[in-house]
């Protein structure tokens, strides 16, 4: 970048966010130290957001930043981690001072709220693109995976399914919602929600998790297969908007992207847990939407019953 790269992150990323975990040395150095508490993981992940691929021209900082950052603390949530840290490669055709404060002010308040520091990066020049990497700690061996669902859990499912789709539709002028539910969708899409708030429940009950970037049937899916596991599910229990029961467009819910709802599965005897939770956390309902089984991955739909093993979710090389 230009030679204003230094005063671009002294004043727009310098001392972001913050962490309940120690951060020795942040932003400023060659390298961000931390500790590790004794007794806790390091969980890793990253994201990138591209230009055309992830978001449209157009797109407003705020957005652009809350939405990078949302996509890896989903990653957390799914692992069933707590936000510590995060590093941030921001890639940028121009700098643009009322640009750069819009995206550094609504990233800055985001890690406040989800009380994470962002403690370094990369700032260069070229086609906007913003990659987040995220760390999360655990208590030891405290995390959740994919691989570990037994035939009899209960398949759970958080929020509603397919609304980011259905507001990328609308977008693209694909579909005509009504104002209420078109407003909500739009506003998923743009603004998802991580669902950290979930974090200490799955590291009570889940076998296994997954956060649903690619759509409920392909991610479920990387579920099933890394447990060796089959799934059968409820179509009337998926939790969808009126309007894709209405008209009958489930496919928005089961392959629909950029949800960033949790599926997990926990044991049948957690289902009071299922409905404690439910009370208690009115904005984070978690629907049963079906239950593993040994083998096959179906969906149920009154009398009939669709094979589920052959959709595909989103994929960026087909
Ligand atoms: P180096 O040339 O040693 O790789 P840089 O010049 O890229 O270092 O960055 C200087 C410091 O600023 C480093 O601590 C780096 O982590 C931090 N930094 C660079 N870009 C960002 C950014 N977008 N957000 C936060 N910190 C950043
Ligand atoms: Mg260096």
């Amino acid at each position: 970048m230009s030679s204003d790269e230094f005063s671009i992150i002294d004043r727009y990323f310098t001392g972001l966010g913050q962490s309940d975990f120690a951060v020795e040395l942040s932003t400023g150095d060659d390298a961000a130290v931390v500790d590790i508490p004794p007794g806790r993981q390091l969980v890793l992940s990253m994201d990138t957001l591209n230009l055309d691929v992830h978001f449209l021209t157009g797109v407003s900082p705020e957005d652009l930043a809350c939405k990078a950052l949302a996509v890896n603390l989903s990653d957390l949530a799914a692992m069933a981690a707590d936000p510590a840290w995060f590093l941030l490669s921001l890639s940028l055709p121009k700098s643009d001072p009322d640009w750069l404060y819009r995206f550094s002010s609504a990233l800055g308040e985001m890690a406040e709220r989800y009380r994470l520091a962002l403690i370094g990066g990369d700032t260069c020049r070229g086609p906007l693109s913003v990659t987040i990497q995220i760390a999360g700690l655990v208590p030891s061996q405290g995390y959740v995976r994919r691989s570990q669902a037994k035939p009899g859990d209960l398949i759970l499912v958080s929020g509603e399914l397919g609304n980011a789709a259905l507001g990328l539709a609308q977008l693209q002028a694909r579909v005509d919602l009504p104002g209420d539910i078109r407003e909500a969708c739009i506003n998923a899409l743009h603004r998802p929600r991580p669902r950290i708030e979930m974090v200490p429940f799955l590291r009570e009950y889940a076998n296994a998790a997954i956060d649903i970037s690619d759509g409920l049937q392909a991610d479920l899916g990387h579920i099933l297969k890394a447990s060796g596991v089959g799934a059968i599910l409820n179509r009337e229990a998926l939790p969808v908007n009126r309007w894709i029961k209405q008209e009958d467009a489930y496919h928005y819910a089961l392959r629909g992207g950029d949800d960033y709802e949790i599926c997990c599965t926990v044991a049948a005897e957690h289902r009071q847990a299922v409905d404690s939770w439910n009370t208690a956390q009115p904005d984070c309902r978690l629907s049963i939407i079906g239950e593993i089984t040994d083998s096959a991955y179906l969906l149920q739909h009154g009398e009939s019953s669709i094979d589920l093993t052959q959709g595909r979710g989103f994929q960026h090389f087909d």
